[in-house]
């Protein structure tokens, strides 16, 4: 009503107009003619009523007012001109149920026409509504399929008002069951992802065609959850596509609350192929790596026990031919001897110490602090390395603070020192150094850590390796394995410590131990 061009080009709809106001005009003139000038009795006034409807499928509703108003008056005015004198109540009530059917009929129209309106808006935002639903079922790249449940669900409330709620019963009972369930299914529709996914014959609407391969079980599950009332069903199935390729998919099923939904279920399957087979390569390779840093580890730990053994080894094998040749002596110098089995069996000892140690740290269980006296254990050092600065022609000076102690590992610290040691002597025999001189000395660095430095006077550290100094296996020694500064480093910043090396500018090499004084005992 009012402006109505549906359906109609602009052309038509101008004439359509045209046409409804002249029929109009030239009515409302004809009624106006015959009530004025004619003696014609009777409510003719009313017709204006027909033209007031013609008027209303062209004009708006403001434009149909005050064609109405325009109408009132065109009756008052007549009745104005034909009854100025002599008015009598019959045309006087004309007049009034020619007004109020004017009135009335204009209500109504507008009352209509608004009804009308908010049709057509409730049916535009639907429109729109299910236009964005389209285009996003249609443009999603999630696969989606929009399925018909109705007659299913049914089914299987029929059945569970007879009493039974477990699907798996049913599907004992009748072999048919499932296949029934599945032919209760129709596909409403299907989007372009869903169509990629498993190709266009296994996506089609329609009949359900069967592409999850995972077997009833899966099934029956979802089954279950309609019997249940449940509102949402969620599972990785295998799916096959129209090339027969097996993928892995995430099945969710959405039911909605409402029984009457049913008939438009949204299902969707999203693609989990590659990222399980991702997880499971990124799961062996973890294993793998797994594998590879224990062997690592176990190699560090062989090529540290080398090292380490070496030295006290060397020793006992430098002692035990010594103490045969006191022995061989007539009369055998059993003083001697005794001496020289005593070294052997410190070394033994410490060889025994260093196996412990190491077993200690492969299975992660801390050594034992003590508190250490640090010029007892430089001394205890100094003299197990005894026979080795004397064979290398090397002096010694010690200048350390009186009474320093420090809560560590006795044989860890030691160890460190024997390694610093041993690298200074070699250094200086190798670097053909005039005169061999090792200074170790002892302080307080400050308040809170122990400072131990051993400086040698041979030709200092080379300038290839100083960066890399304490990386394992790195070396400048033929024979050397490189291991002995990356354990030192290792040992002493497990205690809380540090250990640095760096040239003297009088030349030589420095390495530097530092350790503090506060480590708690009670963690030993
Ligand atoms: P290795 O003694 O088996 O080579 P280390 O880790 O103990 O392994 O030492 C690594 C390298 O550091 C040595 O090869 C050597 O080049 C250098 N180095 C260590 N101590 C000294 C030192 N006192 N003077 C000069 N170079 C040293």
């Amino acid at each position: 009503m009012f402006r109505t061009y549906a359906a109609r080009g602009p052309g038509s709809a101008l004439h359509h107009d045209l046409a409804f106001g002249v029929a109009s005009a030239a009515l409302a003139g004809v009624v106006f003619f015959i009530d004025t000038f004619t003696n014609i009795e009777g409510a003719i006034a009313v017709l204006y009523v027909i033209a007031t409807l013609l008027a209303a499928q062209v004009v708006s509703q403001s434009g149909l007012i005050a064609c109405a108003c325009i109408f009132a008056v065109l009756v008052m005015i007549s009745y104005g001109y034909t009854h100025f004198s002599n008015y009598d109540l019959q045309s006087t009530t004309r007049l009034f149920v020619a007004l109020a059917a004017l009135l009335v009929t204009t209500v109504l129209l507008i009352k209509t026409e608004r009804a009308r309106l908010s049709l057509l808006s409730l049916n535009a935002a639907l429109k729109e509504s299910e236009f964005r639903y389209r285009s996003i079922f249609d443009q999603t790249r999630v696969a989606l399929w929009e399925r018909d449940y109705s007659s299913l669900r049914s089914y299987l409330m029929e059945l569970k008002a007879a009493g039974e709620c477990n699907v798996r019963n049913l599907a004992r009972a009748d072999p048919k069951f499932v296949d029934e369930c599945l032919s209760r299914i129709m596909v409403v529709a299907v989007n372009e992802a869903a169509r990629e996914l498993l190709g266009p014959q296994s996506a089609s609407v329609g009949e359900l065609r069967k592409s999850i391969l995972s077997g009833h079980e899966k099934f029956l599950d979802l089954l279950q959850v309609i019997v249940d009332g449940g509102r949402v069903y969620e599972d990785k199935v295998e799916a096959r596509s129209d090339t027969d390729e097996e993928k892995l998919v995430l099945l969710s099923v959405k039911f909605p609350e409402d029984p009457d939904a049913f008939d438009r279920v949204v299902v969707s399957m999203v693609d989990v192929t590659q990222r399980e087979l991702a997880l499971k390569t990124l799961a062996e390779a973890q294993a793998e790596l797994a594998k590879a840093s224990k062997a690592t580890a176990i190699g560090a730990m062989s090529a540290s026990l080398a090292h380490e053994l070496n030295q006290p080894l060397g020793a006992v094998l430098v002692n035990a031919p010594t103490l045969l040749r006191w022995l061989d002596r007539d009369p055998p110098d059993i003083s001697a001897a005794r001496r020289s089995t005593e070294r052997i069996i410190r070394d033994a000892q410490r060889a025994s110490e260093i196996i412990k140690n190491t077993r200690g740290l492969l299975s992660q269980t801390a050594g034992r602090l003590e508190l250490v006296r640090i010029d007892d254990l430089i001394d205890e050092t100094l003299a197990l390395m005894e026979h080795e600065l004397h064979r290398s022609v090397t002096s010694i000076v010690v200048q350390i603070a009186p009474s320093i102690t420090v809560p560590t590992v006795r044989i860890e610290l030691q160890q460190v020192l024997i390694n610093l040691i041993t690298n200074a002597i070699q250094a200086m025999v190798e670097g053909n150094a005039e005169q061999r001189m090792i200074t170790v000395t002892a302080d307080a660095h400050d308040s809170a850590h122990l400072r131990i430095k051993v400086r040698d006077s041979g030709p200092g550290i080379d300038a290839k390796i100083l960066k890399t100094l304490f990386t394992p296996f790195k070396t400048t020694k033929p024979t050397g394995l490189g291991m002995g500064l990356s354990i030192c480093k290792s040992t002493l910043e497990a205690r809380g410590g540090r250990l640095s090396g760096y040239n003297d500018d009088r030349g030589g090499a420095v390495f530097e131990i530092e350790l503090p004084f506060g480590a708690e005992l009670a963690d030993a």
